[in-house]
């Protein structure tokens, strides 16, 4: 009878085990840039390559794209900052007074007002006596990480050299965490007016995440390929998802729900003012073409169908066909 309870637990135990093998890659966190979770096309658009595309074949061209060169500091520049000695200026909080002006406390602790501005990303318009108000005495802004945020797409907004960037932040390698404070010196006022704009353009959160949230494994947007030694174009971002229910994230009609090239099983949903959403990778579709579904409704369980090299959840946000970051929509 020892015996049979002996062969019982050895038997428990080894299931055990195996199971913790089987989850484990499905447990470790999460965003490593140069981890790609799906394949790309070498030819082909973003639709037939399942939402990720081949950018170019050299970083010439992408610099050229994105006229670094233009505002890239010149080698004498670069090596200034380049520098070790530099030392990061510290926010100091000021106290409005009556009179007072963005621009006149800009113009008083001689920085400009834009970057007065980026400094106090939060500022409603008008300002309050009494209210506290971020001063950085140096050309240069602080900014918060995002979530999809990479520090190759920082330094591509910015328009700021990546070395110099990871040298005065003293980062040892390129994973920066969401909260994490950067440091952005020598922004040009074009830039900085630029992003502005972006930031007063963003929509309301109008939409949730489509599942329960585990982790991105690859993120949205244009990077580097560390084996391929090239740009590739991602149009939506991976979310962690080991065939889980799957929400829509926003209410809207159902345009498309079936095969397609390199997405595998995807749905589309259109919503109002232009916004269309993309569920690819499906295993299960619970949805028709023309159906109307409400943001929260279960409408597919994710899965690994189309280009993938693992099960997750390629969810893409697009207005007017024009693919963003849904990360800095959701919810
Ligand atoms: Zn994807």
């Amino acid at each position: 009878m020892k015996e049979i309870i002996k062969r019982f637990l050895i038997i428990i135990i080894a299931f055990i085990t195996m199971l913790v093998v089987v989850y484990k890659p499905y447990k470790s966190e999460v965003v490593d840039l140069s981890k790609f979770t799906e394949y790309y096309s070498e030819k082909g658009t973003v639709e037939d390559g399942g939402g990720l595309a081949l950018v170019d074949n050299n970083f010439y061209t992408i610099e050229r794209e994105y006229k670094i060169g233009e505002t890239a500091p010149t080698p004498s520049e670069k090596e200034i900052n380049l520098e070790t000695s530099y030392v990061i200026p510290k926010v100091e909080k000021y106290i409005v007074t009556s009179g007072d002006t963005l621009g006149s406390i800009a113009t008083a602790n001689g920085v400009s007002l834009g970057i007065m501005k980026a400094n106090n990303p939060n500022l409603s318009k008008s300002l309050k006596i009494g209210q506290e108000i971020n001063v950085v005495k140096g050309n240069g802004v602080f900014y918060r990480v995002k979530r999809g945020d990479s520090l190759f797409k920082i330094a591509l907004d910015y328009k700021v050299d990546i070395d110099a960037l990871r040298e005065y932040n003293s980062l040892k390698s390129d994973n920066i965490r969401i909260g994490e404070e950067l440091f952005i010196r020598n922004p040009s006022e074009e830039t900085l007016k630029r992003l502005e704009q972006r930031g007063n353009n963003k929509p309301s959160k109008l939409f949730i995440m489509p599942i329960k949230y585990a982790g991105v494994t690859s993120p949205f947007g244009k990077r580097f390929h560390p084996v391929l030694k090239r740009y590739i174009y991602h149009a939506g971002v991976d979310l962690r998802a080991h065939f889980i229910p799957v929400e829509a994230s926003r209410t809207g009609v159902v345009t498309y729900a079936g095969y397609m090239h390199g997405y595998g099983k995807i749905i589309i949903v259109k919503h109002n003012s232009g916004y269309e959403t993309r569920y690819a990778h499906l295993s299960k579709i619970k949805v028709r073409k023309g159906q109307r579904v409400k943001v929260k409704q279960v409408i597919a369980i994710s899965g690994m169908s189309g280009r993938v090299t693992g099960p997750h959840l390629h969810f893409e946000i697009r207005r007017y066909g024009k693919p963003s970051n849904p990360m800095k929509f959701v919810r």
